[in-house]
């Protein structure tokens, strides 16, 4: 069909970051896209321009009220110069699930993509090619009607910025510590933690930061109502093998759907690896681990892929995971996600899109 993305070039090219300096997130690519939405005219002047500031009013929506939501996913380039996505349309789709849950207006799914493929073509030489780089791609809706009322914004941003990430493990595959948080909470059932929205963020920053100054990478979160069952890692979902199974908690209605975990669940299917999606409590953990039967433990997403646990700190209690190394399970998926995404390996499921 085609929609007339307008397309304005920049005329000074940014200089591009060292690879060894990317980090993740710092740097911005030469373009971004942009698309207004008014009550009435519904989405409209979509268009790539130079990457700039834009400019809002004080009284923005969002900066009051947080409607806004996100999603991320990444563009690889393969050893042989080809340039692909990782399940788009996944994000596509969620991006759409937080938009409703927020009562921001639906996207139109073949012009997101479209957006996303022409802004990745136009900025693709930002693209690094060093093993296990990528090119991050945040596209986000912001509220931007100037009224206090509280009430669903009637004017909305659509965007989309690019980064150069480097090497998520750039001193190797390394099992983290996780602290078990069992005073706050991220989200409960019927609240917003199914969508990828600002909010659910802020209200972890505070455990967050607990946990980073008692040496921790990351909290585990435990359910809101209980404090008991187990629900995400961070901003990751997180998978045990608990004897020779593998188990996921069950997609509940408080936390994020993620797309590696979807990936994760098909891969170890497709393997014949036991896998189970289900309630599982920190008491259940604690007991296995005590047993012996905790064999791994690991966090799934777009940026880190798969990130091992190698240590659960629950209620002044160390409990070490397996042999505190990166276990068979997490490593074979590790291999095989990044392999996929980089070409290296066969794609069975038709996950990769090329540009
Ligand atoms: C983005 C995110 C994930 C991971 O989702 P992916 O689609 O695998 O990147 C998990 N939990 C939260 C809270 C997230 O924001």
């Amino acid at each position: 069909m085609g929609w007339a993305i307008e397309l304005e070039r920049t005329t000074s090219p940014k200089q591009k970051p060292k690879v060894s300096e990317l980090g993740f997130g710092k740097y911005f690519t030469d373009h971004m896209f942009i698309m207004n939405y008014d009550e009435g005219q519904g989405w409209h002047h979509p268009r790539i321009v130079p990457y700039q500031p834009i400019s809002l009013d004080p009284a923005a929506k969002v900066f009051h009220y947080g409607q806004t939501v996100f999603e991320g996913l990444k563009a690889y380039r393969t050893a042989d110069n080809r340039i692909r996505l990782f399940r788009p349309s996944k994000n596509l789709q969620r991006l759409n699930l937080s938009n409703d849950r927020l009562s921001i207006p639906e996207i139109d799914e073949q012009l997101f993509l479209e957006a996303l493929l022409s802004l990745v073509r136009v900025d693709s030489d930002w693209i690094p090619g060093e093993p296990e780089t990528s090119l991050y791609i945040r596209p986000f809706v912001i509220a931007n009607e100037p009224l206090l009322g509280v009430s669903p914004s009637k004017q909305y941003l659509f965007m989309i910025i690019l980064s150069p990430v480097g090497s998520y493990y750039a001193e190797g595959i390394n099992p983290v510590s996780i602290h078990v948080e069992s005073h706050y909470v991220r989200a409960v059932e019927g609240g917003v933690g199914t969508a990828k929205t600002a909010g659910n963020y802020a209200a972890g920053l505070k455990a967050q930061e607990g946990a980073s100054e008692k040496g921790y990478t990351q909290v585990l979160w435990l359910d809101g109502v209980h404090r008991r069952y187990v629900e995400e890692v961070g901003s990751m979902n997180v998978f045990f093998k608990i004897g020779d199974t593998v188990v996921t908690p069950q997609l509940n209605g408080s936390f994020l759907a993620g797309i590696t975990r979807d990936s994760t669940l098909q891969l170890l299917r497709h393997w014949g690896v036991p896998v189970e999606e289900r309630p599982i409590t920190i008491d259940e953990l604690v007991e296995a681990c005590r047993s012996g039967e905790l064999k791994e433990a690991f966090g799934t997403g777009t940026a880190a892929v798969i990130s091992p646990i190698g240590e659960l700190s629950y209620r002044d209690e160390k409990l070490v995971i397996g042999s505190g190394e990166t276990g068979p399970v997490s490593k074979r998926l590790y291999d095989t996600l990044t392999g996929i995404q980089y070409g290296r390996v066969e794609d069975p499921f038709g996950w990769m899109m090329e540009l």
